[in-house]
């Protein structure tokens, strides 16, 4: 298999059709590569502006091999592709990051389990398989929070259990026979530190980005963090180490929990661009997206240099709650950026898109963006006028 770089003009395939594809093959097209999307639907956030939208679903053998045909690398945008439609494509073609990483992360109990063999602070946790288990791991310590090993993200397959009569309700709504009891961190602050990796070994990374979730869900994302020098750094070497120990090759992202008494506990790996980095696209040098296609493409990386302070906001469907919003409103705010991706149904939680704010600080960057934010469900008789603060919807 080739290690020479895959210079513009060649074929990116990717592997979901989502929002992470979208900016991944925005930023590969703009640097003259070619991109092929692998989607179960036509008509994806990534198919809209991929040169080539196949649709098929991840488990056919004929359509994913003659995917990998297509192309001359492939990366994914999220974790949740089959093991077997990776090995079919890296008998191909290479794959970056590579199997061996999906593997891990697309498992909650196997991500875990490797960030403990590695020596790096996670989460207190257990694995469970059984209800009488649940029960006997709760009386030892409430809250906790059950997570399914599989298949989750943005606080899907998980429930906050707060007393023992929530036991069996939490077991149920998981809805599997694999999961992991964690006990609840009442946590300072959410951050995550999003960086990627070349072929040749080459690190970089952003400087931590502090998180606020709202519902288990990315709300806002706001660098320079505030964070002290101390924190940054280790958050910066808990990093670089799992991308040394899980030989990444590409971007990942780690998500923490800064504890009340000052330590760092990783809460989960991210094997790909990640929500909170979005603010990288305006605010800094090269962005998330085009450290991914340098990366998965064997190429130098880019310099993670911030131009200005940021803060992100996501848009979920409630945003359309009222129809349309207004976007005249919110394009009349100061140093917004506005990221829509292309979806149709606004459903509740469902992202939508996102507006990145920048600003002469961090404060006002966060003012300016919550602010917009509830514009957008100003009638349109309202475009252009000031923005008022007002309370969050
Ligand atoms: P996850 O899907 O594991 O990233 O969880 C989504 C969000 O739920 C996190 O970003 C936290 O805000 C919250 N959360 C998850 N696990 C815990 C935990 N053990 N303690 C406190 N909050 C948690």
């Amino acid at each position: 298999m080739t290690h020479a770089p895959i210079l513009p003009g060649a074929t990116i395939g990717v592997l979901g059709s989502g929002q992470l594809g979208r900016m991944f093959a925005i930023a590969a097209r703009r640097m003259g590569y070619r991109v092929h999307v692998l989607s179960t639907e036509y008509d994806t956030p990534t198919g809209q502006v991929a040169d080539l939208e196949i649709r098929a679903p991840y488990d056919d053998v004929d359509e994913v091999t003659e995917f990998a045909r297509g192309v001359d690398v492939v990366t994914f945008e999220f974790e949740n592709v089959p093991t077997t439609t990776i090995e079919i494509v890296e008998a191909q073609v290479p794959v970056r990051p590579g199997g061996h990483v999906l593997h891990t992360t697309q498992n909650r109990l196997r991500e875990k389990n490797f960030l403990r063999r590695a020596g790096l602070p996670v989460t207190e946790f257990h694995e469970v398989r059984a209800l009488a288990e649940l029960r006997s791991l709760c009386a030892d310590g409430l809250p906790a929070v059950l997570k399914s090993a599989a298949w989750g993200y943005d606080g899907k397959g998980q429930s906050m259990i707060r007393e023992i009569g929530e036991v069996e309700t939490a077991w149920e709504s998981v809805g599997s026979d694999c999961a992991i009891l964690e006990r609840f961190v009442d946590f300072e602050c959410e951050l995550s530190v999003v960086a990627a990796r070349g072929l040749d070994g080459q690190f970089v990374h952003y400087q931590p980005i502090l998180n606020i979730h709202r519902n288990h869900i990315l709300d806002l994302s706001v660098s320079p963090s505030g964070l002290s020098p101390d924190v940054c750094r280790q958050a910066v070497e808990i990093t670089r180490e799992v991308f040394e120990q899980l030989d990444v090759v590409g971007v990942l992202c780690v998500e923490m929990f800064l504890t009340r008494d000052g330590r760092l506990l990783v809460n989960e790996l991210a094997p790909r661009p990640h929500n909170s980095g979005h603010l990288t696209i305006d605010a800094h040098e090269s962005c998330q997206f085009e450290q991914q296609v340098r990366s998965v493409c064997g190429l130098p990386l880019g310099s993670t240099k911030q131009l200005s302070p940021a803060a992100m906001v996501n848009l979920l469907g409630e945003c359309w709650v009222f129809g349309e919003p207004n976007w005249a409103s919110a394009l009349a705010g100061k140093g917004v950026k506005l990221h829509l991706y292309g979806k149709r149904d606004a459903l509740p939680g469902r992202k939508m898109g996102h507006i990145t704010v920048l600003a002469d600080s961090t404060r006002e960057a966060i003012n300016i963006a919550r602010e917009v934010r509830v514009g957008l469900l100003s009638p349109p008789g309202e475009v252009g006028t000031p923005l008022k603060a007002v309370p969050e919807p």
